[in-house]
């Protein structure tokens, strides 16, 4: 019914969803037609946490636009405990993607096209620990693994659909006070109930949340001005030990990357600041990161290049790992490049960052600084495109496109050869400092970190 997707495709480039549509997984074969993916409008997450009862159960209501007739997909890692569509109960199937890639959850209802909703209820386990005084719980993610954004914890979308999220948290029970670190806008009802409102671009690894007892963690509050003349509200708080003196010295480490990063590529993209000086690598949220001390830059950089310049899936993420190392290592360039990766060729579902990013990635990104040295180099296009496509989901083909629409000059060749090869010459490099900076974090590591 071309007329029908005309008519809804009008209706959401209207809601400026455009990109998610643009960046929409093509759908694959499943039962008698196909899994179709959506574009989630909305989410509302209800989280209660019982004191009492020491569980944490997650409610979620999910409004979903698709484009085509199909089975719908979503994904949650945890299995739902209840399910329904449009009002009525369904069951979902944990699937594989057909080159393997990944799973998703497919609904085992085929479904017309338009708008629908999800409602589904599942336990919080991860990251979770209840205390006498309340409960640490966190959505810490990981782009080195699949299925380790939202989807650990919540019902989401893969990490292509921007999607206005809104929070609810219930502490049932609670008799103390909770503090709550995230990069939304906080609303408190009461000492046991909040409202969380996400921006409208976030994907589904651009929320940091982290909430523990009043008190626990030392703190460090400041307002930092902005080239733009904002005062952005800075969080600095650290899980303690040998950490807690630390804060002056991270308050000015954060003063000085942001001078940095403010300079080369504009005003900070995030209307706030939160850092979690934790102690073990670090990764990157919009305008948030847990980190060490050594990782601050990287991690601060990657609101701009990750969770300010977005990709919209696996063979898109290499490249801001790759920029991040290449400013690491103090912007170098190189007139040459032997080797080749498939950093931007893995299978077409994969969710995953290629780990070459790190040290192929970033001689990759100096190769092309060498390469445009005569326009000024790499760091003028970041900067554009900054300043022109930022919290806009992009493909790999579309970075290499506006490439050289800014160059005047095609580098797809560059890319094809360096980035789409199959063969990875990374262990032929030496490991760089920059690698293990988003380290492999076990689950049992990261509940230390609580
Ligand atoms: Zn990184």
């Amino acid at each position: 019914m071309p007329f029908i997707i005309f008519a809804l495709l009008t209706l959401t480039c209207a809601r400026a969803s455009d990109h998610d549509l643009q960046h929409l997984p093509k759908p694959f074969a499943f039962r008698d037609s196909k899994a179709v993916f959506a574009d989630f409008e909305e989410a509302l997450y209800e989280v209660t946490y019982d004191i009492n009862t020491r569980q944490a159960v997650a409610k979620t209501q999910i409004r979903f636009l698709t484009i085509e007739a199909g089975y719908p997909v979503f994904d949650s890692v945890k299995d739902p405990t209840t399910l329904s569509l449009d009002g009525k109960p369904v069951t979902a199937s944990l699937t594989r993607t057909p080159g393997q890639e990944t799973s998703v959850r497919v609904i085992e209802r085929l479904t017309a096209p338009g708008m629908h909703q999800l409602d589904l209820t599942l336990p919080l386990t991860d990251l979770v620990e209840f205390r006498q005084d309340g409960v640490k719980s966190a959505f810490w993610t990981s782009d080195l693994e699949e299925r380790r954004f939202l989807e650990r914890y919540l019902p989401a979308n893969l990490e292509f659909d921007q999607v206005k999220m809104t929070l609810i948290l219930r502490f049932k029970g609670l008799t103390s006070e909770q503090t709550l670190y995230t990069n939304g806008v906080v609303h408190r009802f009461d000492a046991q109930t909040y409202e969380i409102r996400y921006p409208s671009h976030f994907t589904s690894s651009s929320i940091f949340f982290h909430t523990a007892p009043k008190g626990l963690y030392p703190e460090l509050r400041f307002g930092l001005r902005s080239i733009d003349g904002r005062e952005l509200p800075v969080v600095l708080y650290t899980n303690g030990g040998v950490f807690s003196s630390s804060l002056e010295r991270l308050k000015d480490r954060v003063t000085s990357v942001i001078s940095e990063l403010e300079r080369d590529y504009g005003p900070f993209p995030h209307p706030s600041i939160t850092v979690y000086l934790a102690g073990a690598g670090g990764m990157e949220y919009c305008g948030a990161t847990m980190t060490d001390m050594s990782a601050v830059g990287h991690e601060l950089f990657h609101s701009y290049f990750a969770r300010g310049m977005m990709p919209a899936n696996g063979n898109a993420g290499w490249v801001d790992e790759a920029l991040a190392s290449w400013r690491d290592d103090g912007y170098q360039a190189i007139g040459s490049l032997s080797g080749s990766t498939g950093m931007s060729s893995h299978p077409y579902y994969t969710r995953s960052t290629d780990r070459a990013a790190y040290s192929f990635g970033e001689r990759f990104m100096s190769y092309l600084d060498g390469k445009t040295r005569s326009k000024g180099g790499l760091k003028p296009f970041m900067r554009h495109l900054v300043a022109t496509r930022i919290f806009r989901p992009f493909h790999i083909e579309e970075f290499i496109g506006w490439m050289g629409e800014y160059y005047q000059a095609s580098f797809v060749e560059d890319f094809k050869r360096y980035t789409y090869g199959t063969r990875s010459f990374e262990s032929a490099l030496p490991v760089r400092a920059s690698h293990e900076i988003h380290q492999k974090l076990h689950p049992e590591m990261l509940q230390s970190l609580l």
